[in-house]
């Protein structure tokens, strides 16, 4: 029976991905498989889905094994109750290597206070204020998955103490890894970065609310490239207001776009940036979308599969 394989997100990712897909089909020996935008749906064998497609209810595709998302975030699928096949997110090493380069540049512009030598050129001889080594700058990084862990390692190999925080307890060489709410204290109250790179889930809603703010280190600094959702809008505000956060440097919101008169775009301790920490990339990702068909082709478990009680 012919593999047929669903490609159901918005059209210019078609673009961006038929290419890369075809290769990597071809390459594990499955060049054979129908890949399209367009199949019936009892015919489906494979849907590589992203939440921008138009495909919301997945009873049809009787035959299908797997849905196959091409973004790390599931939260607009996962509770989706037409969807009774297996889901697997997108662990994509080109994602990721995307997310260790913006953790580690917006760290780094913040640890080295780069903004008032960048933005002051105005004559004044500045040097009164030399920043510290990496050493003895403390980071938190709040979840210790595919994206966390590398973001972890990076800024561990750069001299940064690092400290990671997950739901369940991670040894990672050179990061002092905790979990559980007493982790979760310790993680925000040493560290004066703080970067979020946890899910959307019912439970990780406001993680970073009035008083888990209150927990962090008076002057501390923030980087959320993980889901809007993970933090309490005006608590951050208020918080930035008094200055006990110094500057958050925000990726996500919870409404993408940012409205253009929220007030994160005018606040002087805010760095908005649009949703651009990082993004699939289509040649590694195409190899990852395949390898878990080839799985599912051999009868070989599935990788990076949804934990649809966890949410992610
Ligand atoms: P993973 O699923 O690999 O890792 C999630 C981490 O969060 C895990 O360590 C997990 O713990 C932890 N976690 C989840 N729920 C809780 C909780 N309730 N309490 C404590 N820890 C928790 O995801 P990724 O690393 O691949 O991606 C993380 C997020 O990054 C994505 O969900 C997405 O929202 C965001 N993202 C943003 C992008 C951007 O451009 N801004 C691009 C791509 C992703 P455990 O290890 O115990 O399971």
């Amino acid at each position: 029976m012919t593999l047929n394989i669903l490609f159901a997100a918005a059209s210019e990712r078609w673009d961006d991905y038929e290419q890369p897909l075809r290769r990597a089909l071809s390459d594990a020996g499955l060049g054979d498989a129908i890949l399209s935008t367009q199949l019936p749906a009892a015919e489906v064998d494979y849907i590589v889905y992203a939440p921008n497609s138009d495909l919301r209810d997945f009873t049809p595709y009787t035959r299908t094994k797997a849905v196959l998302n091409l973004w790390a975030g599931v939260e607009d699928i996962v509770t989706n109750p037409t969807l009774t096949q297996p889901l697997a997110r997108m662990v994509d090493d080109g994602l990721t290597r995307g997310m260790v380069e913006w953790v580690t540049g917006h760290t780094l512009r913040h640890h080295l206070n780069t903004d008032l030598h960048v933005l002051h050129q105005d004559g004044i001889w500045r040097n009164d204020d030399v920043p510290p080594l990496a050493c003895d700058r403390p980071v938190t990084i709040l979840g210790l998955g595919a994206l966390g862990s590398a973001c972890a390692q990076a800024l561990c190999t750069l001299g940064f103490p690092v400290t990671g925080w997950s739901r369940s307890q991670k040894s990672i060489e050179g990061i002092t890894c905790l979990s559980g709410d007493a982790g979760l204290r310790t993680a925000l109250s040493t560290a004066q970065i703080v970067i979020l790179l946890l899910p959307r889930t019912p439970q990780t809603e406001s993680i970073l609310n009035a008083e888990t703010l209150s927990l962090m280190a008076p002057g501390a600094m923030i980087l959320n490239p993980g889901r809007g959702t993970l933090i309490d809008d005006a608590a951050l505000l208020a918080a930035l207001d008094t200055g006990h956060v110094a500057h958050a440097t925000l990726d996500t919101f919870r409404t993408e776009p940012l409205p253009a008169d929220h007030p994160y775009w005018a606040h002087p301790r805010v760095t908005v940036t649009p949703h651009i920490a990082s993004t699939t990339r289509p040649a590694s990702a195409a190899r990852v979308i395949v390898e878990n068909i080839r799985r599912g082709e051999a009868g070989e478990p599935f990788l990076h599969l949804v934990d649809r009680a966890l949410g992610y």
